[in-house]
């Protein structure tokens, strides 16, 4: 806790995930004025940020989240070189694994849509696929999608680089303090927040909560769609033929996944999406699901231990796009709901918010990832979610 709670700020950032981490740096680089990030945790990045897999890609089924990635993905490959502050980055690429014919015409067409964009993005044969990393089992497989500029990088050196750059641009970070309430006067304007260490006033509040956003943003009497729904991840020992590049390799009917990490591999799963905050890790599910699917898509993981799992929130929004750009409320902006994306995205999401605060033009146009989306049914759900 240490310093005393400013008692105002020009903008205020609730959460130091990466995405308030970025959000705060955009903030001060250009010229916001007092930046404050409250987190009620005692260190930046505890969040899903910090049980966060690193991937980054473009090989995504909306036009927006492309858009994103292709913005974002430079600020990570070059986030070393810009600031001066170390962060591990692979780019071993992505490859989609596809088993049935009509999922592979919707990974056909996203490939249409993302080369017209501008991703590099090539079609595999099974056995090109089976090349490209020794192992797989190709049998069944239909085709294979690689993107070979999508890749991996370390969440926790990036959020905490960018937490060290917003600090040395001025902003101030309160953690160990919860905030309780955002507040809204008469005239529906945001004020500023209450916190357990007492209120706050902020003519404008980021709302970069993760998948705590729909309860904070209640309290403004706004209603932000976004569930919590757990993700496990698991790591192994070594073991004879460990994959030699840091490919991240995705069975997509299964959602499973896996990219060398040390000298074992990462791995995780989606399964059932059950709405909760509890991130215990469901072992059953480990051992039951995960584990043999594992051994179904990479045979060599067979001869691999356990070494370690843990499992955190995806934030989930019902189109698993995210909610990016202002509130109905006036001063409320909201960065909340990546289902799953947002390490990747945080760090152009962290600029369009500044921009948008600080009344530039965004990067990147956000208008398809508006709260007010919701409210007319006309939804496009991101497709290539994990
Ligand atoms: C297992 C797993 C694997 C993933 N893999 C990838 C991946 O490969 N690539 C990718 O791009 N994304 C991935 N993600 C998703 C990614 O981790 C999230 O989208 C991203 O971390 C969201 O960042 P955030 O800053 O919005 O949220 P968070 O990191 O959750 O930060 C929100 C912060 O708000 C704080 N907070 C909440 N409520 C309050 C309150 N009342 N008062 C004060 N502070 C509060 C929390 O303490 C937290 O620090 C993965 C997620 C999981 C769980």
């Amino acid at each position: 806790m240490g310093d005393e709670l400013p008692r105002t700020a020009d903008v205020l950032v609730i959460g130091a995930g990466i995405v308030g981490c970025s959000v705060a740096f955009h903030l001060a680089a250009s010229g916001a004025g007092a930046v404050l990030v409250v987190d009620r945790e005692d260190a930046v990045g505890r969040g899903s940020t910090g049980a966060c897999a690193g991937g980054f890609r473009q090989q995504f089924t909306s036009e927006v989240n492309i858009h994103l990635s292709r913005a974002s993905i430079p600020m990570i490959l070059r986030f070393t070189e810009e600031h001066g502050i170390p962060v591990d980055v692979s780019q071993d690429g992505y490859l989609f694994l596809v088993r049935d014919d009509a999922a592979w015409a919707g990974f056909r067409s996203a490939v249409e849509l993302q080369r017209s964009l501008g991703v590099e993005v090539e079609v595999l044969e099974p056995e090109a696929a089976g090349a490209l990393l020794p192992g797989i089992d190709t049998r069944g497989l239909v085709g294979a999608t690689f993107g070979p500029k999508d890749g991996i990088a370390d969440p926790a050196a990036l959020t905490q680089g960018y937490a060290t750059l917003a600090r040395r641009a001025g902003v101030t970070f309160a953690l160990d303090t919860s905030v309780t309430a955002i507040e809204v006067d008469a005239a529906g304007a945001v004020t500023g927040v209450r916190t357990s260490r007492g209120p706050v006033a902020a003519s404008a509040v980021v709302l970069a909560a993760g998948a705590w956003s729909g309860a904070l943003a209640a309290t403004a009497g706004v209603e932000v769609p976004v569930e919590p729904v757990p993700r496990v991840v698991v790591t192994t020992g070594a073991f004879p033929r460990v994959p030699a590049r840091r490919t991240l390799v995705i069975d997509a009917a299964s959602s499973f996944y896996f990219h060398r990490e040390g000298n074992g591999v990462l791995m995780g799963m989606g399964g059932r999406d059950v709405t909760t905050f509890d991130t215990t890790v469901d072992e059953r599910f480990v051992h039951d699901a995960l584990v043999p699917r594992a051994v179904t898509v990479f045979p060599p993981l067979a001869e691999a231990g356990i070494r370690s799992r843990w499992a955190g929130l995806y934030e989930m929004t019902p189109d698993r796009n995210p909610i990016v750009g202002p509130g109905p409320v006036d001063g409320l902006w909201i960065a909340a709901g990546f289902s799953g994306h947002g390490f990747q995205h945080g760090p152009i999401v962290g600029k369009v918010i500044a921009e948008l605060v600080t009344g530039a033009a965004p990067s990147v146009d956000v208008s398809p990832l508006s709260l007010s989306r919701f409210g007319t049914g006309d939804l496009a759900r991101e497709g290539h979610v994990v």
